[in-house]
């Protein structure tokens, strides 16, 4: 009788360690992921300059330099670096966010692979998005992509803060999920790759350019199957 005990525990251990591995939630940065950077540059690298040359009367391409310095200045670690009302009032310019969201919706650009994976993941996993810009930047990147998503999240909006290994391990609890049943995956070395990874959650850090190599390194996103495949075999 003893060993049939032994191994109902053994059997039921099992159980735990492999219910705590499987992957249940696939998580996906946004801007340089999901969505190109275009519909961001033409915000921060044409609207805004435009605005800033009308407002000083001087011509577009010094208004640009100064607007970029502007911008390096206080650098992607501020978090209001991605806060587009700070800079409306930093550059003392009159026009309401929505209007330069809506004048540039027809630019979000989605990559290719985007669609056809995520019709495939849905299927076994529930999706999400954790970007770290305001959410009002999320609305016209997602009107297409939205219907794919559970929950979205901004590391801005909803935690005050920059994409953090915290940040990582509410949105975990939140869940209600381990950290190593959500899988990250985004383009920024540390705000993506490093900050979930220290959360405990697996990363895959995608390297569109191909300068980086390893396992967890994918070059678009349709590699993330391989990878799901290898390491949960499923
Ligand atoms: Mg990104």
């Amino acid at each position: 009788m003893n060993w049939r005990i032994g191994e109902l525990i053994y059997w039921r251990i099992r159980e735990l360690v492999n219910c705590k591995k499987s992957l249940k939630v696939i998580s996906f940065d946004v801007d340089g992921t999901l969505v190109d950077l275009e519909y961001n540059d033409l915000i921060w690298f044409k609207e805004i300059p435009e605005l800033v040359a009308k407002k000083k009367k001087i011509s577009f391409e010094k208004s640009l330099k100064f607007v970029h310095e502007e911008y390096t200045k206080l650098g992607e670690h501020n978090l209001n670096w991605y806060d587009i009302n700070y800079w409306i009032s930093y550059f003392h310019i009159e026009i309401s966010p929505n209007k330069i969201f809506e004048k540039y919706e027809t630019q979000v650009q989605i990559y290719p692979e985007v669609i056809p994976l995520l019709e495939e993941l849905k299927k076994n996993f529930i999706l999400i998005v954790i970007t770290a810009m305001p959410r009002e930047f999320l609305v016209p990147k997602m009107k297409k992509l939205e219907k794919y998503f559970k929950f979205s999240f901004s590391a801005l909006s909803d935690f005050k803060e920059l994409k953090n290994s915290e940040i990582y391990s509410k949105i975990s609890k939140a869940l209600n999920v381990y950290p190593e049943q959500i899988l990250h995956i985004g383009d920024h070395w540390e705000f993506d790759y490093l900050a979930a990874q220290k959360a405990g959650m697996n990363a895959i850090y995608l390297d569109r350019s191909n300068t980086k190599k390893g396992n967890f390194v994918v070059n678009n996103l349709t590699e993330i199957k391989r990878v799901i495949r290898d390491k949960y075999n499923n």
